[in-house]
């Protein structure tokens, strides 16, 4: 399959960028070219600019009743086309058809959360001090968002952002992945389809270094969203701080898993097995540090291990597969680096630990046991197939050593004792913390992290705030 039309989509209308310069998209199973992409110039970003803000003039005016029924009519339409954006997501990024398919279901239903949201907008009245005053907090669409969305997940992080910046009323521009662009543009057809007006939502690829330089300064962007590393986070973070710019920062995690000794280990290696291959690992909550409490060490990284080893690893349209390729070649390197750094310094390899082939991007799913301190997946984001095990006997010197990264997006426990699940929850330094199962990353609720992992928040009503600006009016009648 070929992605044939792969436009940008800027005031309404599907275009061809004008810069001339292109780059191929790569299906990650094969390495073959899958489609060509035309990437934008200053023009094509400054034609979004203008429509951004005739789109932010037309959509703020809309009620958000009427918003909420344009919305839910998206989430239908992407309902009925999950199939079709689920294969085009596979073939690009290499996930399996099941979770591409998962993934667009899901962001139907962030759309609808948002658009059930939207209506909740809520204000305030303040007790005023004198006869006759009303003193009114009244919550206003900030403006025309800058959304930059990453290629981990191309249909549900593009969700996130375009959802809760139209429910409050914003426009959008919004630079998807160069490397998975095929999905969101099915994603974004549904919001012309379902009669968003023109200028609402904006889609265009480029150099993402050069668009997020030239959106960020733009008078006409009142508010950032990023999805990504913590480098190109802290980058943006400092851009939007120089021109003013409110900024949500969605960055990278190393989630710690503490497993307790009073734990089912056969129970709880099958969930985290599922959520260690889930996307390859490339997912910024994915379980990385496994502290492991020392009686049920052996049996638990046993069967993990087993769980492991016996993963079916392959093209993500084959529906015996298990776990797809890594999105493109940097992540194979980078899983090589660290396997050579890790063995280095005396890490031992449960299983995995390398390539598979030499067509597509394809690692073994890896435990890696005895890791010293010092070795750099310890302290970096593995973001591959990688679980690393922490045997530990005391649990405070164990919650400490899972704080002691600058990283604090998700974390995990695993305990049936309640004091121990109240201890964990309320020691680690993380914006989310899960107990007993995966929990976390639903519309409703608010996904973000703290320290480096970033700022704000994408889900929850904190994500329909994030697109939000407060206005106090005070009115003596
Ligand atoms: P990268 O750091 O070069 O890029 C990360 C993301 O930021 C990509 O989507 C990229 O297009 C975008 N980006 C890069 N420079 C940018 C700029 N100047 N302006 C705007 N956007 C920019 O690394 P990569 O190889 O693409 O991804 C690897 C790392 O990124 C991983 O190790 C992981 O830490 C992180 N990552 C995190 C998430 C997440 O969900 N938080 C998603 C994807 C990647």
């Amino acid at each position: 399959m070929y992605l044939s039309t792969l436009e940008h989509y800027i005031g309404g209308a599907w275009v061809q960028p004008t810069s001339g310069k292109t780059q191929d998209v790569m299906n990650p199973s094969t390495n073959l070219a899958i489609g060509k992409l035309g990437l934008a110039s200053k023009g094509d970003l400054d034609k979004a600019l203008a429509a951004a803000q005739k789109g932010f003039e037309t959509w703020r005016k809309v009620s958000s009743y009427e918003r909420g029924k344009i919305l839910k009519k998206v989430a239908d339409l992407m309902r009925s086309r999950a199939d079709e954006i689920a294969k085009v997501l596979t073939l690009e990024q290499g996930k399996v058809l099941a979770e591409a398919k998962v993934e667009v279901m899901g962001s139907a239903d962030i759309i609808e959360w948002f658009a059930e949201e939207g209506r909740r907008a809520y204000g305030r009245i303040i007790p005023a001090r004198a006869d006759g005053v009303r003193n009114m907090v009244i919550q206003e669409p900030i403006g025309p968002v800058a959304g930059f969305s990453p290629w981990n997940f191309p249909v549900s992080q593009a969700a996130r952002k375009i959802g809760g910046a139209l429910a409050a009323g914003c426009s959008i521009i919004v630079k998807c992945p160069e490397e998975t662009p095929g999905s969101p543009i099915g994603f974004v057809k549904c919001f012309h389809d379902a009669g968003v007006p023109p200028g609402v939502v904006n889609l265009v690829y480029g150099n993402p270094a050069e668009i997020s330089e030239y959106l960020i300064p733009s008078p006409i962007i009142r508010k950032i969203s990023f999805t990504g590393s913590v480098p190109v986070g802290k980058h943006l973070n400092s851009l939007a701080a120089l021109h003013m710019k409110r900024a949500t920062m969605e960055l990278g995690g190393h989630a710690p898993v503490m497993i307790f000794d009073d734990i089912d280990a056969d129970h709880v290696a099958t969930v985290l097995h599922g959520m260690k291959t889930r996307n390859a690992g490339q997912v910024c909550v994915s379980p990385t540090r496994f502290f492991v409490q020392d009686k049920v060490y052996d049996k638990f990284v046993g069967k993990f291990t087993d769980l492991m080893k016996a993963t079916k690893v392959g093209d993500g349209l084959d529906p015996t597969t298990k776990m797809g390729p890594l999105a493109n070649p940097r992540r194979i390197a980078a899983m090589e680096s660290f396997m050579q750094d890790a063995q280095e310094k005396g890490a031992k390899v449960a299983t995995g630990g390398k390539r598979i082939g030499n067509q597509g991007n394809f690692f073994e799913p890896t435990v890696l046991t005895d890791v010293p301190k010092n070795a750099r997946i310890l302290s970096e984001e593995p973001f591959g197939p990688v679980a690393v095990m922490l045997r530990f006997k005391d649990a405070d010197a164990a919650l400490k050593e899972a704080n002691s990264l600058p990283f604090g997006l998700a974390s995990y426990a695993f305990t049936k004792d309640g004091k121990m699940a109240a201890k964990v929850a309320d020691t680690l330094d993380a914006g989310m913390v899960s107990i007993n199962h995966f929990g976390i990353a639903l519309p409703e609720t608010p996904f973000g992290g703290v320290k480096d992992s970033g700022f704000g928040h994408e889900g929850g009503i904190e994500g329909l705030n994030a697109y939000l600006a407060t206005k106090f009016v005070s009115y003596l009648g």
